[in-house]
């Protein structure tokens, strides 16, 4: 079923195969949609290949800590595209000094304003830019969260407090650009391994712990939240918005669990 067909899609964090915004695109492109991305300079070798792949000629540099980057990215996509239905905003960033050791110790401030700029503040930043583009149109837009939002988790440290904003951003937004015909949604996806994720100190752990207790008993693929976020954007969602869905496999509904005794018995 081709649910996105006519629909324009800009990705923004893609960088390699393992990357959600792969997993997003490929699921947007099997449903019919067409694609644009942007990418930070250094993974252009990897971007531009990848975009063919999928039919896409559109690539263009945007570093979303830049105001001037913003900018120049969507005069390049206003080049290909005067209107578009879907951003994908599947960006995040910490230095790695504040996603290790004690949460207290690792916190400076400087850490924080750039988990915060990066990864919250540039969902606002790319709506404002995206939202001319999606005039009359049934825009959607779609950003990438974690637990670590509403609960602690070992090392995630300020990622966490930077997702607690980011889905406030959601809602936030939402309330904003409705009247526009715009929607606004979060997913919280489990963890996965990917090249971002390989920065957060104990990810295999985490990722053994989540598949013993999650109810579908195995981690979340790029591939489940890429058809979760195409579900998302398309216009079988439209009475939903300022939502977060979780992907995560069910985990974060479990109170307890006591892996591999589910048959045991008492
Ligand atoms: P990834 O490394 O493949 O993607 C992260 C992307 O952010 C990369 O494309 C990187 O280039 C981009 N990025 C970083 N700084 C940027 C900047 N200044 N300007 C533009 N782009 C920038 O990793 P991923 O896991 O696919 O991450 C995508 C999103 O999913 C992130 O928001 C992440 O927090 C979220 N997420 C990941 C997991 C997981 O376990 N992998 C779980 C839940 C949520």
């Amino acid at each position: 079923m081709s649910f996105l067909s006519g629909k324009r899609a800009l990705i923004v964090g893609l960088a390699t195969d393992r990357s959600i915004a792969w997993g997003i695109a490929q699921a947007m492109h099997a449903h019919g949609a067409e694609l644009a991305f942007s990418y930070i300079e250094r993974m252009a070798d990897r971007v531009v290949p990848l975009a063919k792949q999928l039919g896409s000629q559109i690539t263009f540099p945007m570093d979303v800590a830049s105001d001037e980057e913003i900018t120049r990215g969507f005069a390049t996509l206003k080049s290909h595209w005067s209107e578009f239905d879907i951003l994908v905003h599947a960006v995040a960033f910490a230095t790695r000094d504040a996603l290790s050791g004690r949460f207290i110790d690792a916190t400076s401030r400087e850490g924080f304003r750039i988990a915060h700029d990066i990864s919250s503040y540039s969902l606002t930043a790319l709506s404002r830019e995206a939202l001319p583009f999606m005039k009359g149109r049934a825009g959607a837009i779609v950003t990438l969260s974690y637990l670590g939002a509403v609960r602690s988790v070992p090392s995630y440290n300020v990622m966490g407090l930077a997702k607690a904003s980011l889905e406030a951003n959601v809602r936030f937004l939402a309330a904003d650009l409705g009247r526009e015909g715009v929607r606004v949604n979060g997913i919280s996806a489990g963890p996965i391994k990917t090249l971002s994720a390989a920065g957060i100190p104990g990810l295999r752990k985490m990722l053994a712990h989540v598949a013993a207790a999650a109810p579908i008993a195995r981690n979340v693929t790029i591939e489940d939240v890429g058809k979760a976020a195409a579900f998302l954007c398309s216009d079988l969602a439209s009475g939903i918005t300022g939502e977060i869905l979780y992907v995560d496999g069910g985990y974060s509904t479990v109170g307890m669990s006591f892996p591999g005794e589910a048959d045991a018995g008492a």
